[in-house]
Parts: C-alpha cells; structure tokens; sequence
C-alpha cells in the first residue's frame, strides 16, 4: 500500500502461465492475463472451475506451483496477502462477529499500524461510502444480509488497495438487492477510479458489471473479452452454451457458395451461414443462432408474411411458449425434426406479436447471424 497507482488504462496486474495443483489435480491449469488500472474484470465459470483458487493466488493465500504474478512490474509472488496493494473481499464475508462495524473495518488498518486519527476518519469515510452511517456500533449478526456485504466491502476498501478482488460478493443476496448492489459495486468503483476483480458462476452479473469477462474452464481461461465478444463471437460451442442461450445444429456436410457456406445439418436442413472469419477445418462443427436473432411470423405466402427470402427459412409448429414479460420464449418443432428457440421482443401489440400452442409458423434468419462453433 501506499505506493502510487499506475495511471487508468497502464497495466496493473500479470499474470504468467501460473499453476496450481492439489495433489495430482491442477485446479489452477496455465492462466495468463493481463489487467489494466481502472478496469472492472469479472472472472467467469462453473463451480470448481479454479476462479476462486486464481484469486487466492492473487492475495496471497495460496503460491503458484509454476508461473508469476507481477503488479506494477514487480514480482509479488513471495509477498505475504497484507503486504500486497490487493484486498480480498470473500465470499462469506468473514466477518468477525465479535467485533462492531467500526472495528471491523479498522481492522486492517490497525494492523497496518495507522495513527488512532486516522484510523477514525478514514472509517467514518468508509462508512460513508457504503451507506452505514449510524450502524457503526452494530455487531454483525445486528445486519441484514445485504449491510453485511457493505461491512465487507468497506473493509476491504479502507486500505485503499490498487486492486481489489470480490469473491462471489453479491451471491448471499436476494435478486432485487443483487441488482441494486450490482449498480451501487460499478458506480463505487467508477468513482474511486480502483481496479476490481470479480469472481461469479452468473454470466449475467459478470456481462452486468465488468467491462472484461474471462471465461474459466477446467483451470484454464478458454476466453477473454468484452461481454459484446463472448456473446457474439465466441470461441467454442460450450462458451457459447455458457454465455446466454443458443441454438445449436451439428453439421454433416459443407459446400462453399461465394463468401457463404451452405452447411447440411440433420436437424434443419440446409442452412447458409457467413463465411467465419476463421475458416472451418476438417474436424465437426456446429451452426449457433441466438434465439433473439430468430424471427417468426405466420405460414402464408411470403408477401404476407414479410420475410423476404427462402433462405434459412425453417418450418415448424409452436412446442412451448414461456412470456418473461419484455420478451417471449417460444420453442419451435421444425419439421425437419430438431427444436428452434425463438426469443421475440414483446411489443404493445399482442395481436400482432403472439402465437400460440400448436401453431404453424416459418422462422427465419440472415446467415449473417449464425455463427460456425467447432465442436
Ligand atoms: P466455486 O464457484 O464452486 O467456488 P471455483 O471455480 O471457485 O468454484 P475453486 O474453489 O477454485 O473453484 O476450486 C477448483 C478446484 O480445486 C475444485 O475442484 C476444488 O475441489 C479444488 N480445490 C480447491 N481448494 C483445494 C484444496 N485446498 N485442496 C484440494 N482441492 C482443492
């Protein structure tokens, strides 16, 4: 602590080819990444996946088997967690419960040896800063669910580190407050200018908040970047499945057409898709459609019914119909025998826009949205 911050966008945090294993188990599998000063990263993945061991590796709980972790150039792998610019908020918060609000977040400040001084205001400003003026005198289990998350996290600020990593901090919320709590997180860190590090199994609090997502499988990173990236160009079938819900059909076959690709699926016959700006290998692959970009409108003829061409044009009966308020999900029988997911925006105009069970209806879309995923 104490050192000066790298200025917004200059590289805070590396991570090189770091490992980690229990036993014979590589929870941890040769991460690589870089973290810029000011940046909002979430780390995202199934449970088990190694996102909370990286973290502890990051404080200093854990040491890496292989590999280094450098902030601001320097090597702090042997550096113990309180001696590291980086604070860790956890997933349980862990709280002391004997100790007050106050106390709490003096913690770690005491232990810095901070003068008594300014220890108080930098609490009162901590306390501040998260919303707890007049719980000061509080024990924890004297807090609701979501001031406890405010404790932890003012205790975890109150050093001021250079980053900041929270482990699942919003999961022991309810989903109205998760929400809330997820817009007070990004508008505390906006302001503070800090870098955090976010750790959690939701796809839509990570897409929510960072402005960088990594996506973690198996100990390794299988993909990193914006939230726009990962939803419309991901890499894999199973980043695609994972990130948002998707439409997947296997390919049997493939045949070049200019700048598009017309590829034989089982299940909805032929479709043309855009040529991927990685090109296709010899090895399986799928055709991947977002169920918004799915568009559905009555059987009739095509003047009627305004879709344009018969391209990708798939015939079907409505299966199941699921209505999320701005939005519905219908699930589509193609006659060719496999299910579409269609999700269509709700307009004030329900007579236009509903269908209902057992419907025959065409769905459609460009091969501009279908993106190619191996398999
Ligand atoms: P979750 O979302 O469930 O918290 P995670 O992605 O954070 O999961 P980790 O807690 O990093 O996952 O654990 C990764 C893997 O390493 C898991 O399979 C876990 O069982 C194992 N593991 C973690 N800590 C230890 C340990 N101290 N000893 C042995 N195995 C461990």
């Amino acid at each position: 602590a104490g050192d000066a911050y790298p200025a917004a966008g200059e590289p805070l945090l590396r991570v090189e080819g770091v490992v980690k294993t229990f036993g014979t188990f590589r929870a941890v599998d040769g991460v690589s990444l870089e973290i810029k000063a000011g940046e909002f990263f979430a780390l995202l993945g199934p449970s088990g996946c190694g996102k909370t061991t990286l973290l502890r590796m990051l404080a200093g709980f854990e040491a890496p088997d292989e590999g280094r972790i450098l902030l601001g150039g320097k090597d702090i792998a042997q550096a113990l967690p309180h001696e590291r610019p980086i604070n860790m908020m956890f997933q349980n918060y862990a709280l002391f419960p004997h100790l007050s609000v106050r106390d709490n977040i003096a913690f770690g400040l005491k232990r810095a040896n901070m003068a008594r001084s300014d220890i108080a205001t930098r609490v009162a400003e901590m306390v501040a800063l998260v919303k707890l003026e007049g719980l000061e005198k509080r024990k924890p289990d004297q807090l609701s669910g979501g001031q406890r998350q405010r404790v932890a996290l003012a205790r975890a600020l109150a050093r001021r580190p250079q980053l900041l990593l929270l482990d699942e901090p919003l999961a022991a919320l309810d989903k109205k407050l998760r929400e809330n709590t997820q817009g007070e997180l990004m508008e505390l860190q906006r302001r503070l200018g800090m870098t955090f590090i976010i750790v959690t199994h939701d796809q839509e609090e990570a897409m929510t908040m960072a402005s960088r997502i990594g996506v973690m499988k198996s100990g390794k990173l299988a993909q990193v970047g914006a939230p726009r990236d990962l939803y419309e160009a991901p890499r894999s079938r199973w980043i695609a499945e994972f990130v948002g819900d998707i439409n997947l059909f296997d390919a049997e076959s493939k045949l070049r057409d200019g700048h598009r690709l017309v590829v034989g699926t089982r299940d909805a016959g032929a479709l043309v898709v855009a040529e991927p700006r990685e090109p296709v290998g010899e090895g399986k692959f799928s055709v991947a459609i977002r169920p918004e970009k799915v568009k559905l409108s009555r059987r009739g003829p095509v003047s009627e019914t305004g879709h344009a061409t018969a391209i990708n044009r798939l015939d079907g009966v409505i299966a199941d119909i699921c209505y999320l308020g701005g939005t519905t999900t219908y699930k589509v029988k193609l006659d060719t025998g496999g299910m579409l997911q269609a999700s269509v925006a709700n307009s004030a105009r329900l007579d236009v826009d509903a269908y209902s069970l057992n419907q025959q209806i065409v769905a459609w879309f460009t091969p501009d949205d279908c993106v190619v995923l191996p398999s």
